[in-house]
């Protein structure tokens, strides 16, 4: 459904964000992108949906190749792709309502949305949505009185609301605690499955991608070094992700590297700190 064939970034200082990616993604597909700070994660994202002009190569959504499209064919194509942000980009003195009806503007034009008009049946589609996510009793709340998971759970609406066959989603969690990380990833997980969307997730947390994605894909240095399943992924994979240095370095942190082995919890945990310092 989604392809990238060959796509290559320099950004203007020169630096090779994406190095010769080629990927596909089938509908139905949650794919975590997993990789350290650098690699080229944020990048991809935006050159799927256009934020950053890929300098070569060929994306197609489905019959489209998004790298030919401009104007009002783009923008069309955008809507095809739901965006999920890391922190959240709601408009705070909005209520909830209003900010999942704002996922709608790409089609209700500007005058309209302006005025705060939405069809009746964008009102119908966001209760649902709502009701679907667990927060219809915040309906008329402010965004600025929900907390951070709540927040992200508006995000997911808004995203969904403009009924797009692909989620982009970026660092979802970076901002929650461990439990409402899980809880928004398990919703994501269930979302694509509902609607049979295929997702591209960035995430930080090696654990959280090893338990809700289908499909792990490791970037580094812009390059694509690892494509496969979440059982698939060891420690010696993670060592190509991320680096021996890193990898060694945590290891010493922890005292007991020796007993270690690639193991499903340990290591994940470990390597987010050499993502990017999070943990
Ligand atoms: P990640 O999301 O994995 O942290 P990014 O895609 O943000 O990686 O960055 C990949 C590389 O491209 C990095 O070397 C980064 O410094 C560089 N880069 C990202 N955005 C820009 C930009 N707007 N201008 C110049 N270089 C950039």
């Amino acid at each position: 459904m989604l392809t990238l064939s060959q796509v290559n970034k320099r950004y203007s200082t020169g630096e090779h964000a994406l190095v010769g990616i080629n990927l596909t993604l089938p509908r139905g597909q949650v794919m975590a992108l997993i990789g350290p700070s650098g690699a080229g994660k944020s990048t991809l994202i935006r050159c799927v949906n256009r934020l950053v002009e890929p300098t070569s190569g060929s994306i197609h959504l489905g019959e489209a190749e998004l790298t030919r499209l401009s104007g009002s064919a783009l923008r069309g194509a955008r809507r095809a792709m739901g965006m999920i942000f890391q922190e959240y980009a709601l408009v705070e003195r909005l209520t909830v309502m209003e900010n999942v009806l704002s996922g709608r503007l790409g089609y209700v034009g500007f005058w309209r949305s302006f005025l705060r008009r939405y069809p009746q049946e964008d009102i119908a589609e966001a209760f649902r949505l709502l009701e679907r996510i667990g927060l219809p009793q915040a309906m008329d709340k402010r965004a600025d009185a929900l907390s951070g998971g709540q927040r992200q759970r508006v995000g997911i609406a808004r995203a969904l609301i403009q009924r797009p066959r692909l989620l982009l989603v970026d660092e979802p969690t970076a901002s929650l605690d461990p439990k409402t990380s899980r809880q928004i990833m398990r919703l994501i997980r269930e979302l694509c499955a509902e609607r049979e969307l295929a997702a591209i997730i960035n995430i930080h947390d090696v654990a959280l991608a090893q338990q809700f994605a289908d499909r792990i894909v490791g970037l580094r240095a812009g390059q694509i070094v690892f494509d496969g399943t979440p059982q698939e992924l060891d420690a010696k994979t993670l060592t190509t992700i991320y680096g021996e240095e890193e990898w060694e370095s945590t290891q010493a942190q922890d005292g007991e590297a020796e007993h270690r082995t690639a193991t499903q919890t340990a290591v994940p945990q470990k390597l987010s700190l050499a993502a990017g310092g999070t943990v």
